[in-house]
């Protein structure tokens, strides 16, 4: 099936995306509306993308010392992309947006994901833009965000440092106040910054006329110590250029140089750079005391001492983009594969006499063990793409829900956010390593893409919180939090779907008996002997709604096993043995929430069709071989087990 079809699928009719047309804010959009933006990705993407991805990998960015040189096809494609209006689509109209739902938005977005995650379609920049709209002033946001929404600059997001990555209460650059006045600017309190920042994505090039780099940074107190730990971590804006009050280049660079490029295994379209903030290479409005430069100029954004609690207030979404990418990589490794699978030719099926070595040879996707690798595929990627779409949906009720429908999103968003970010990053990695095994010899080319796909995928499990820092997110934190509220939501969501499953049965039975009982036996009709019975729809629909429900309990066993295990592994004092085995705790959690997540799909595709067919297939999949994969996780959660803790350094 085609991206297209399932996620109009996955929209209309699991989702009901229609019906947030029943909100104010969403009032003007229709079927119609949602299908045009659809309509335009799609085209832009398979135009302006999807031709350059391997451009972009094989020309990677590179530094002549003066600049950041990129493919002409990047500037392209981001042309196409902000003209496209997706840039500024979920904000108001008043400030040249769309209203549109995050649903759709993310949806939309999916397309140009799966046509070339590698060019990128300005993720950062409005990630950027939205969490200035949320905490900048009103002038920060008509000068700065306004700019990023219309793809006139860019945005960055700079938190890691060479020595600081997942711990950012180490983070070592300082912003000191920058002189007399210094809280008056109208741009906001105005610092100087001194550090450096590593891995920072797109921090330097000329796509765009300026850059917005978010920073964070310690503001030392008057002894010129900062507060330990995350509570001293303040956020500025740190323009690549100066701009006056008005948002018009004041002619003057920023003290942010580019100290160098890192050259990346996959995902290499956008640039990837080392920044130096206020080291002297652009001395800004005066020498400094050391005469190396007086440090870059930033403008905080909220309170000192909130900077982290700002950042990761835009989390959610930021997640989200992450997981929808791992997704959309994991769906570009699957239809790559599957058209491989159907016109490579390859031994010859055994019959009950073996080979029949005078046949000729058979495609691929015949043999039942390459079914199984697309079938992996197809679970992971399709079933990462409905709880991605889900998630997307929890946002918009977040943000126009009543308020019940705001206080499930939002528990339910906290343990589902380390999931939707994680899990696609871990298992379309498995499904893009299947997608080289299919395609044998060539897949380990460059002849084909899939193995591109892989290396562009392997950065997911790495950036926006490890898989580690988000498996002790999850154990360590979220499902803890306000007593396990976001657990027993989630529960009640998964109860609901187990309900729907025996619902199912019963209603596919009552119809079954009411046709029997009404069924007139006619002149010459005769009943055919046991043994020569045709399958009727009827027993088909019946038979499914059996293995539907058969599932369901294996669901609610699934679930009941996680929740024992989350107590079972808080048993004791050591907090350090509890979160050893975050992970196999957080790949269980993964792999039970996505059992849910296609038993429900499975249930909303109970029609005829090819579609419905390869969904309810993919389910049960997705039960047969995935979910008993749990026990085996959950048995070290539920012991404690401390083979890896225990293990010397010098046993190594
Ligand atoms: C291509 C790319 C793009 C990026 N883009 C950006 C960007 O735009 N802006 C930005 O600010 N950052 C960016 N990053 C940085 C990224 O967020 C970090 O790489 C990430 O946070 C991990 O930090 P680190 O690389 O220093 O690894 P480390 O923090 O050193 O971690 C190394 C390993 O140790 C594990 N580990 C760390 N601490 C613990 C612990 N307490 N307990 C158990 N295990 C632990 C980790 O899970 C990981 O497996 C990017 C990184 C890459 C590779």
């Amino acid at each position: 099936m085609s991206l297209r079809s399932t996620v109009d699928f996955l929209l209309h009719d699991w989702l009901h995306v229609d019906t947030l047309n029943q909100r104010e804010r969403f009032a003007d959009h229709s079927r119609e509306t949602f299908d045009a933006v659809l309509d335009t990705c799609e085209r832009i993407a398979r135009d302006k993308f999807a031709p350059f991805n391997r451009t972009v990998d094989i020309e990677e960015p590179q530094f002549d010392g003066e600049k950041v040189v990129l493919p002409q096809a990047t500037y392209d494609a981001r042309v196409a992309y902000a003209e496209s209006g997706m840039l500024s689509a979920a904000q108001d109209y008043d400030i040249g947006g769309m209203q549109l739902p995050y649903t759709v938005e993310s949806a939309a977005n999916a397309f140009f994901a799966c046509a070339s995650v590698s060019i990128g379609a300005g993720m950062l920049t409005v990630g950027n833009a939205n969490l200035l709209m949320a905490h900048g002033t009103e002038r920060q946001k008509q000068v700065f965000a306004l700019k990023e929404f219309a793809g006139d600059w860019a945005g960055t997001m700079c938190l890691s440092e060479p020595q600081a990555g997942s711990s950012l209460s180490d983070i070592a650059t300082r912003a000191t106040p920058d002189g007399e006045g210094f809280e008056a600017d109208p741009l906001g309190p105005r610092y100087r910054l001194k550090g450096n920042k590593m891995w920072i994505s797109t921090g330097d090039h000329e796509l765009t006329e300026n850059i917005v780099h978010l920073v964070l940074a310690k503001i030392p107190g008057p002894d010129g110590k900062t507060i330990p730990g995350v509570k001293g971590i303040s956020l500025f804006i740190v323009p690549k250029k100066l701009v006056d009050a008005q948002g018009a280049l004041t002619g003057e660079r920023n003290d942010v140089a580019l100290a160098g490029l890192n050259h990346k295994c996959g995902w290499r379209g956008p640039v990837n750079t080392l920044l130096n903030f206020g080291e002297g290479k652009y001395p800004v409005r005066g020498a400094g005391l050391d005469g190396k430069g007086a440090g870059a100029i930033g403008y905080l954004v909220g309170r000192p001492g909130e900077g982290l609690r700002c950042m990761f207030h835009m989390m959610n979404e930021a997640r989200i983009g992450v997981g929808m990418a791992a997704t959309m990589l994991g769906l570009a490794g699957y239809y790559a594969s599957l058209d491989y699978a159907k016109t490579r030719s390859q031994g010859r099926p055994l019959g009950p006499a073996g080979k029949d070595p005078s046949q000729p040879p058979v495609r691929l996707i015949e043999h039942a063990d390459i079914k199984r690798m697309l079938l992996a595929q197809k679970a992971y990627g399709e079933g990462a793409l409905a709880l991605g779409l889900y998630c997307a949906r929890l946002v918009d009720e977040l943000h126009t829900g009543d308020e019940s429908q705001q206080h499930q999103a939002q528990w339910l968003l906290e343990v589902l956010t380390p999931i939707v970010k994680s899990w696609p990053s871990e298992w379309c990695l498995e499904g893009n390593s299947l997608a080289i095994q299919i395609h044998g010899g060539y897949g380990y080319t460059r002849d084909f893409p899939v193995e591109q796909y892989w290396r562009d995928q392997r950065l997911n499990m790495i950036h926006e919180g490890t898989h580690g820092i988000q498996a002790m997110d999850l154990l360590g934190r979220k499902v803890l939090l306000d007593k396990g509220r976001g657990l027993q939501i989630l529960s009640e969501r998964i109860q609901t779907t187990i309900a729907l499953a025996d619902r199912h049965r019963e209603s596919v039975e009552d119809h079954r008996e009411s046709v029997e009982d009404h069924r007139e036996p006619t002149e010459g009709h005769r009943e055919p002997t046991e043994g020569h019975r045709e399958p009727t729809e009827g027993h088909r629909e019946r038979s499914e709604a059996i293995s539907l429900q058969t599932h369901a309990l294996a669901l609610q066993q699934a679930w009941t096993d996680v929740v024992q295990a989350t107590q079972a592994a808080w048993q004791g004092d050591d907090p350090a043995l509890s979160l050893a085995n975050a992970v196999p705790y957080m790949q269980a959690f993964g792999h039970t929430v996505l059992a849910w997540v296609w038993l429900d799909v499975a249930l909303a595709s109970q029609g005829e069709g090819d579609a419905n067919h390869g969904r309810r297939q993919a389910c049960q999949f997705f039960f047969q071989y995935e979910l008993p994969k749990i026990g085996a996780w959950l048995k070290v959660v539920n012991s404690r087990d401390s083979t890896c803790a225990d293990m010397p350094e010098s046993a190594f």
